[in-house]
Parts: structure tokens; sequence; C-alpha cells
């Protein structure tokens, strides 16, 4: 019993966060930056902050997830990192030449107070950033938000120094994909691909951290959207942005800065989230939806009606990341389970609006939370009061599931102990395929071992 002193008394708290459902903004930043071609991530704050980012996404892709730090020590903690930026940036394009310098803050510089704009501006009038180099920036202060606000301030940094209003006009959508996988960023594109429409997806991390073997070390993978792709975007007819919480900024800032008609749409986990995003894609580029997705959509229900019988009324409980969880939520619901505690450590405005319309009236008990005090630690309490039949989180899941016996599904952010994340998806048809069946699986397996011998059933 690792978690044996959690108690089944939940006593409201307001400063204390006791295992948070969330990591920190900078982790975001440097994972949205990685979607950048021949971009190197730069920490503006101590060593301990990047190793701490960078090993978060290495144990998470199982790959070198590169990124320079500003290195503070007691003199810039104390009199700012202005001089260790200015340095780092001479160094970093000497001696690893990146196209671009993407730099976020930590809590150290955002309470010190670094002004980025200021250094970097000084960094190019001193001739530190070569021609057809760029630096840039957002500010990532980890005592708010989490990892989601970093990687949107990330992602709509592209939009600010890079978009441009002036690119010429195409028949082009922009799709903002969110924090999801490599995997569901190759789905994306391959989605949009069949329906013959092109798109410009950022960030685009595919290509980047699910790298095939070949032996060789590319300290520049060759994917990621490139500087002039996002000049280009500027010019799109339309933005479709997935997930409100991750790409709401970015698709507000293409609109007001290029004036890109935008529409921000709930992640596409699920069957009727995955409808609406291949509605909007058809609407917006006057295509007809080929049958390919329409059989996949079918092979989809094939399976939610076969397996209906080990889904309903099963009792759930979900944490992670917000866009992620309102998804989930209306697909569980869907699947007629009942997902009844759900926390996000990201704090998100409506968030509780838009779990219950996932909910669509069903599942009145669910307790619902977001933000610093809902945490695991809460979730636990809860499960302790009246026990679920399947937990669906990250990895620091599996310490509840352990000591409370409940058959675990690993999604979200991060996975530390599994494979299949970065090669998987769980966006469109087929991702909704693979998140029922890793459900069904768990729960047939605990069918499996709580069977007495004269009902252990060779076919289910
Ligand atoms: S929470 Fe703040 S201090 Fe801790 S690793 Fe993140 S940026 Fe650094």
């Amino acid at each position: 019993m690792l978690l044996r002193h959690t108690t089944d008394e939940v006593l409201e708290r307001t400063a204390l966060t006791v295992n948070p459902a969330k990591t920190c903004q900078p982790v975001g930043a440097i994972y949205a930056a990685l979607g950048l071609h021949n971009c190197l991530p730069h920490s503006h704050g101590s060593q301990g902050c990047c190793s701490y980012h960078r090993s978060a996404l290495t144990r998470h892709y199982k790959e070198p997830v590169m990124a320079a730090t500003s290195s503070f020590t007691e003199g810039a903690s104390v009199f700012g990192g202005q001089a260790n930026l200015l340095q780092a940036i001479q160094t970093i394009f000497t001696v690893y030449n990146p196209d671009v310098i993407a730099v976020h803050t930590t809590c150290l510089s955002e309470t010190i107070g670094d002004d980025l704009v200021q250094i970097i501006n000084k960094a190019v009038a001193e001739g530190k950033v070569p021609a057809g180099k760029h630096v840039i920036h957002c500010n990532t202060p980890s005592y708010q938000g989490s990892h989601v606000t970093g990687f949107s301030n990330m992602a709509k940094a592209f939009v600010t120094y890079f978009a441009d209003p002036n690119a010429e006009k195409t028949k082009k959508i922009n799709v903002i994909p969110g924090w999801v996988e490599p995997s569901d960023m190759r789905e994306l594109k391959a989605l949009a691909q069949s329906m013959g429409i092109e798109i410009v997806m950022y960030p685009d991390t595919s290509d980047v951290l699910d790298l095939p073997h070949t032996g060789k070390h590319e300290f520049y993978p060759k994917g990621g959207i490139t500087v002039e792709q996002v000049k280009a975007s500027g010019g799109s007819q339309a933005t479709i942005g997935l997930g409100p919480s991750a790409s709401g900024a970015t698709v507000e800032a293409l609109q007001k800065k290029c004036a890109i008609p935008g529409t921000t749409l709930e992640l596409p986990i699920g069957l009727q989230a995955t409808d609406r995003f291949i509605d909007s894609l058809r609407t917006t580029a006057g295509v007809e939806v080929p049958d390919s997705i329409t059989d996949e959509r079918g092979r989809l229900l094939d399976v939610i009606s076969d397996m209906h019988q080990y889904l309903h009324g099963k009792r759930v409980a979900l944490f992670g990341d917000p866009d992620q969880l309102v998804s989930l939520t209306e697909f569980l619901t869907l699947l007629d389970m009942k997902p009844v505690y759900i926390v996000t450590g990201t704090p998100t405005p409506q968030f509780e609006d838009r779990i219950r319309k996932a909910l669509g009236g069903n599942v009145p008990e669910a307790k619902i939370r977001a933000g610093a005090q809902a945490d695991m630690f809460l979730m636990h309490q809860w499960i302790k009061q009246e026990t679920v039949d399947v937990l669906i989180g990250n990895t620091y899941g599996k310490y509840i599931a352990r000591d409370e016996d409940i058959p675990f599904v690993r999604h979200g952010f991060p996975i530390l102990d599994r494979v299949g994340h970065s090669y998987f998806p769980s966006v469109g048809y087929k991702g909704a395929m693979r998140l029922l069946e890793k459900i069904l699986g768990v729960l047939m397996d605990r069918q499996d071992r709580d069977a007495p011998e004269e009902r252990f059933e060779l076919t289910m």
C-alpha cells in the first residue's frame, strides 16, 4: 500500500497540492518548439529546470530531447540572466547552428523579471543572431498554468514571430493540433490528405519524436514545420484549432494578426468529436468525405455495438489535460460508461461546463475539478469513498490503481512505463478504436482474473 496514508475524508484545501495532475509550463513550451524544424528549445533558467523538462519528455517519447539552458547560478539569480542568455545565443548559433532558438522562461527568470524581448533585441543589435536565423520567445512562469499552458504559449509565439499577414492567399487550412502525440499529428495529416485537403499543421512533432531507427543520429530530425511554412500560413483560408486550452490562443492570434477566420473544436478523440472535425474540414474545404473515412467510422461503430455489453454502466475516474478529458468524457458517455470523477491540474475556465456538456445530462453525480487543488490525491479520496471500475490517466495513476486494485488505462502525458503512445494515434476513428480496445482489454483481463473456475470463459 504505497499510498496507505490517503484517507477518504476530503478536507477543502486552498494552498496545498498533493500529487498534481499536471507538469510545469516549460515542458509544454519545449514540446511545441520541437514541432518547428531545425529549432533548438532554450530554457532561460537554471540547469536543474532544463534537466527535468528534458528528462520528462525523453522518458515519455523514448527519444533524446535536446534543449539548451541559460545555466543560472547565484549571480544570474540575483542580478538577472541577460548576460547568460546573450552568451547562450552566440554559442548556440556557433556550435549547434539551428534555424531558430525558441526561448522560454522558468519560475526563476520570471520572478527576477527578465525582459526577454529586450534581451533578444539586444542580441540582434549586437550581431549575435546570424542573418536568416531567428530567436523567438514565450513566457512560461510555472507557478501559473501547466504544461498545456506552456504548449499554448509557444504555439502562439510561432504566429507572433512568423505568420505573415501579407502572405499569398491560398486554399490551405491551418490546423493547430493541440497537445497530442506525434502519432496523432500524423493521423490528422493522413485524414486531411485522404480528403484531398492541403493543411498546414503546427506544431508538428511527427518525424521528430517518433523517428525510425536508421543507425545515424540526427541532431535536427527531418520533421517539424519550417519557418517558411509558418510564414505562409498567414495566407491560408481558415484555421481549425483542436482543443481550446492548447490551441485556442493560436487560433485567435492568427485571426487577429492575419484576419484568418478560425474555429476551435474539442480534440477529435472519440466518435462525435471526430465527426465534428471531419465535418469542419469538409465544409471549410468544400469537399466530399471519401469512402475510406466513412468505412473507418463504420468499423468503429461496429466495435462499439459488439462490445457495448462489457462497457455499459462501468464507473470511470479520469485525470489529465483538460482538452483530452472533455473529449474522453464525451466518448465514454457514448459508450454508456459513467465518468464519475474528472480532475485536471490545469486551471481551465469553463472546465466543468465543458465536461457537463460532454456528459450530455448523463451522470449528474459526476465530480469535476480543475486547478491546483484538483490533484490525484483528491481523486484518490473520492475513489476511496466509492470506487470505480476503470482508472484512465498518465503513468502516475499506477499507484492508485495498485493500491485500490482498479484496472488502469494509460493515456495522456507523461507515460513513462509503457510504449505505443508515440506510434498509435488516439485521435480519429482509428484512434477511438484503439482507445476502446485498451479499455476493453483491462476490463476483460479483470473479468478473467476474478472469474470462478466454472465461469472462466474461453470466448467473451
Ligand atoms: S516548476 Fe519552475 S522551478 Fe520547477 S522545473 Fe518547472 S520551471 Fe523549473
